[in-house]
C-alpha cells in the first residue's frame, strides 16, 4: 500500500487568458493560473488548454522549466519539442500543462550549464550532476500535486515518459487513470542525452 502524503492546500490566485503562438505557427489559447500556498513558494503556472473544464479526467503534463530548450530552442535536450507537442495534445484533449520552475532537473540554470561543460568532457547528464554534488534528479512534484488539487483535477491522464512523475503524484494524492507517452524528439545533438535518460531512469523511450 502506498503511503499518501498530507498536502497543505493551495488556492487559485488569478486566471488570465493568454493567446499562444509558437515559432512553427501553431496557435491556441491558454487560461493561465497562478496560485497561493504552493509548498516551495515558487511561481509555478498551470495552463488550462482546450476544453479542460469539460474533461472529467484531464490530460496533464508536468513540464519542468528549461530556459535554454523552451525559450532559445537549444538542441542539447528535447524540452522545447516536448513542450510544443504537449501543448497541442493537451489542447486537443482538454487538460493542463503544469509549468514547473525547477530548471535543470531541480539544480538550477547555472548548475545546469556547468553540467553541460562537464558533459563536453565526456560525462553523461547524470554523472555530470553528481560530479557537481547534486542528485541525479532533484525535481519534486509537491507543488504540481497542490496545483492539480486546487484545480479540482484529482484524477488525471498523465502525459510523460518519466515513471517518477506518476509515482510522486500518486503518493501526493493524485490518481493516475492512465499514462500516455510523448513522442521521441531525437536529434544528433541530443542523442546521448536521451540514451542516458533511458539507461538511468527507465524513461519509456524507444531509440534506434
Ligand atoms: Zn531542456
Amino acid at each position: 500500500m502506498t503511503v499518501k502524503v498530507q498536502l497543505p492546500a493551495a488556492d487559485v490566485r488569478t486566471r488570465v487568458t493568454v493567446p499562444l503562438r509558437f515559432a512553427d505557427g501553431y496557435e491556441t489559447v491558454a487560461d493561465v493560473f497562478t496560485f497561493t500556498g504552493l509548498a516551495d513558494g515558487k511561481e509555478h503556472l498551470a495552463l488550462g488548454l482546450g476544453d479542460y473544464r469539460d474533461n472529467p479526467i484531464p490530460l496533464v503534463r508536468p513540464h519542468s522549466e528549461c530556459l535554454t530548450g523552451d525559450v532559445f530552442g537549444s538542441e542539447r535536450c528535447d524540452c522545447g519539442p516536448q513542450l510544443r507537442e504537449a501543448v497541442e495534445r493537451i489542447a486537443g484533449a482538454g487538460g493542463f500543462l503544469l509549468y514547473l520552475r525547477q530548471e535543470g532537473r531541480g539544480i538550477g540554470l547555472y548548475a545546469k550549464l556547468d553540467a553541460y561543460a562537464l558533459q563536453d568532457q565526456g560525462l553523461d547528464t547524470y554523472a555530470a550532476n553528481r560530479a557537481l554534488g547534486h542528485a541525479d534528479d532533484e525535481r519534486d512534484y509537491t507543488a504540481a500535486a497542490q496545483m492539480l488539487h486546487a484545480l479540482g483535477a484529482d484524477k488525471v491522464t498523465l502525459l510523460t515518459n518519466n515513471p517518477d512523475k506518476g509515482a510522486q503524484l500518486e503518493r501526493l494524492g493524485i490518481t493516475i487513470d492512465e499514462t500516455r507517452p510523448t513522442a521521441v524528439h531525437l536529434s544528433a545533438a541530443n542523442a546521448r542525452y536521451l540514451r542516458a535518460k533511458v539507461a538511468h531512469t527507465g524513461h519509456t523511450l524507444t531509440l534506434d
